[in-house]
């Protein structure tokens, strides 16, 4: 096992950690109702399940003007210990409220729209249509932090084909949101299966993650992976083969 696989796994609590004083700490500190804090009861440590989670008190919703995103940039500023008075930094809100209209500009576009037009005169073709190497950046939704790579695209048409160009923007529209690699790759299928309703689609996006790359376990280089198959794809194996093949830049 190498050095940064081992500073990864779980290694116990280090000497003179205090569990129970530490848990109890930190519920009482997450509490934002009105209950009494230890009435004698053991303190509660099982985690909410997903489905319940709410949005905690005191947290907005909804978008917010321009003057409180600007707001909220020198915040940050201050957080990250910079003075947001200090001549550099004075249109600096400006310009990150700006750069966040195109960096997440895909929340106002519907992907769904870009694929409703079909070439459909196109001699009978139903073999696979495949684009690859389609550049994204994108921002992971845990840190906010950026991973960029390649997606790559291929369907089986049955009623017609689409602009190439159109395939592009639909992996433009899901990176220009908040979400994982993971969560792009299936929305991209999505929206391709929904709308063309081909024979099969399969995507496949290999991406850097600077959240890896410049915090945690500070790892450049490192590519990440993800694959989806749909239909004939899915079902069958010499179909994912013949992807993996193109992409891979066989038989050009
Ligand atoms: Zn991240």
């Amino acid at each position: 096992m190498d050095a940064a696989l081992k500073s990864l796994s779980y290694q116990g609590d280090a000497p003179g950690f205090d569990r129970n004083g530490l848990d109890g700490q930190g519920l009482n500190g997450m509490r934002n109702d009105d209950r009494p804090v230890n009435d004698g009861r053991p303190v509660e440590v099982a985690p909410e399940p997903v489905s319940a989670t709410r949005v905690p008190d005191g947290i907005e919703t909804g978008r917010p003007s321009r003057a409180e995103a600007e707001a909220a940039v020198r915040t940050l500023l201050r957080w990250a210990g910079d003075d947001p008075t200090r001549e550099g930094l004075l249109d600096t809100p400006t310009r990150v409220t700006k750069a966040y209209e195109q960096l997440f500009g895909g929340y106002s576009v519907d992907a769904e729209k870009l694929l409703e037009r079909v070439f459909e005169e196109v001699e009978g073709y139903s073999d696979i249509v495949l684009v690859r190497d389609i550049p994204f950046h994108s921002h992971c939704e845990h840190h906010m932090v950026p991973f960029m790579g390649l997606a790559h695209i291929a369907y089986y048409p049955t009623r017609g084909v689409v602009g190439l160009s159109k395939l592009a923007r639909v992996v433009d529209t899901f990176a220009r949101r908040l979400q994982t690699q993971e969560t792009m790759t299936a929305q991209i299928a999505d929206v391709i299966e929904s709308i063309l309703k081909p024979r099969g689609v399969a995507v496949m996006v290999e991406a850097e993650h600077l959240c890896m790359a410049m915090r945690g376990v500070q790892k450049a280089g490192v590519s990440t992976i993800t694959s989806q198959f749909r239909g004939v794809f899915k079902d069958n194996a010499n179909e994912q083969v013949r992807f993996l093949t193109l992409v891979r830049g066989g038989a050009k």
